[in-house]
């Protein structure tokens, strides 16, 4: 059997045992720690991001600034090159089985937040990218960590992607998000997407529960 991200045979490396997990698949001992894990980093306390000491970044002072409804995130990794690379390789060549790579961290680190109560709801991705063969992404993420969710909205968006963007022109993005018809909001609330690069695009979501009294939320990405 071979590693789901460098193909390498993982029988000798990891031992028969641990082949024949359910629900699993096979990682090799050195793409276990593929990515820059947050979690006992200085982050921060406005984005997420890897810092020296845990104050808020220059990018969140700008944010605050301009808006004082300021949800926080969490994020699981550093937006680095390995995980650019990851994100080449399963959103856009939709190669799901790497997702393996990070299900397990998603579900300890959201399982907390359900048991404060929030919901989950994941952002949707474009009607653009889904044209182009791409599939729920965000959602996927969830389903495969085998948490609970709820999609609250549709994507009305169009034109490029976030990706293919540079800062001033998603930092120009108009809100690409309408709440579904008649959804019955939860009162606390985790909004849950890939990445956080600018920020905008998860802010303008939250924006939507802000206009609609929905104090309590928080965001949440797999990396920043
Ligand atoms: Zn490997
Ligand atoms: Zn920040």
């Amino acid at each position: 059997m071979r590693c789901v991200w460098c193909r390498n045979d993982v029988a000798a490396d990891l031992g028969i045992s641990s082949l024949f997990l359910w629900n699993s698949r096979p990682i090799c001992r050195q793409c276990q720690q593929l990515f820059h894990s947050l979690e006992k980093e200085l982050t921060c306390p406005g984005c997420g991001r890897l810092m020296e000491e845990a104050t808020l970044c220059y990018d969140c002072i700008r944010w605050k600034e301009v808006d004082s409804y300021f949800p926080v995130n969490q994020a699981l990794y550093v937006y680095d090159e390995q995980a650019k690379e990851f994100m080449e390789r399963y959103k856009f060549e939709g190669d799901c089985a790497v997702a393996f790579l990070i299900k397990e961290d998603i579900k300890r680190a959201l399982k907390k937040y359900l048991k404060q109560g929030y919901t989950i709801c994941p952002l949707p991705i474009s009607k653009h990218s889904i044209e182009k063969r791409e599939f729920e992404s965000v959602e996927y993420l969830l389903e495969l960590s085998k948490i609970p969710y709820l999609q609250i909205f549709d994507h009305i968006g169009k034109g490029k992607k976030q990706s293919e963007k540079t800062r001033a022109e998603r930092m120009k993005l108009q809100q690409p998000f309408v709440l579904k018809d008649e959804i019955q909001l939860p009162y606390k609330i985790l909004l849950f997407d890939d990445i956080y690069t600018t920020g905008k695009t998860i802010r303008l979501a939250a924006k939507l529960l802000q206009e609609k009294g929905i104090e309590n939320v928080k965001l949440f990405t797999v990396f920043r």
